[in-house]
């Protein structure tokens, strides 16, 4: 049985007086929420905020990246022992985003997994194709590419997937349940070849444009586990109703 895990990015929003107020506002949303894992990914300038006001909560704190290096000449970069430090438990490595606009690739994403466990990080790894690469009917080559290269040689345990399509970031266009179980159900099956035991316990998460209309029918999806929200993890009250979602009997 996969625990739910929800998770929120919220990439480079909030200061630190605006992260307060959500909290103030999410926490008594969610104090009763069950059998799911809460985390919120804040921009660094907030986690330290952030820790102390989710102490003694159900709620967990993430980085949204990290530097594959524990220490050293690396101007504006972050380490894994200080993200643990500060009350980090989970990572997010691979994002889109990164990949795009800070040109990580498959090796980086597979040296910052390994440091971040090295250090007691667990991991959301991301995953996903670009429009051009469904179009061109890529999509399960680079999933396996990108899980296959990204996790060489990282053990199974605590590991968290976000399939996460490109053209559905921040776009407003969800995948489709199909396709989203599609994808999942082949990353699953990659997986599986990695980690023959393991494979059915780690979760997947569906990421893109999930808000709380969509959320029910994404986690009815056999190999959806969870979510990684951008946008509506923003307001506490949309965020919240996410971590609530419905449950299929
Ligand atoms: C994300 O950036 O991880 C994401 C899924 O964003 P959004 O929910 O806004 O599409």
């Amino acid at each position: 049985m996969r625990t739910p895990f929800i998770s929120a990015n919220w990439k480079m929003n909030k200061t630190v007086d605006e992260t307060v107020t959500f909290f103030k506002e999410f926490i008594p949303l969610v104090n009763d929420a069950k059998d799911v894992d809460i985390v919120i990914a804040p921009p660094f300038t907030s986690l330290q905020a952030a820790a102390s006001i989710i102490k003694g909560t159900n709620i967990s704190l993430a980085a949204q990246n990290v530097h594959f290096q524990e220490k050293g000449a690396y101007t504006g970069e972050i380490s894994p022992v200080m993200l643990s430090e500060i009350g980090c438990s989970f990572v997010i490595i691979g994002h889109s985003e990164r990949r795009q606009y800070f040109f990580e690739t498959d090796e980086m994403v597979n040296k910052k997994i390994q440091t971040a466990r090295k250090y007691g990080l667990d991991v959301i790894v991301c995953v996903g194709e670009s429009l051009q690469e469904r179009e061109a009917g890529k999509t399960f080559e680079v999933l396996k590419r990108q899980v296959v290269s990204g996790l060489k040689d990282i053990p199974s345990d605590s590991l968290v997937i976000a399939y996460e399509p490109i053209w559905a970031i921040g776009t407003g266009k969800t995948a489709t349940t199909e396709q989203a179980q599609e994808a999942h159900n082949f990353i699953r099956d990659q997986l599986s070849a990695l980690y023959p035991e393991a494979s059915k316990e780690i979760r997947i998460l569906y990421g893109g444009s999930v808000t709380p209309d969509n959320i029910d029918a994404l986690m009815a999806c056999p190999d959806v586990d969870g979510a990684l929200v951008g946008g509506a993890s923003l307001k506490a009250e949309s965020f919240a109703k996410i971590v609530n979602f419905k449950r299929s009997l």
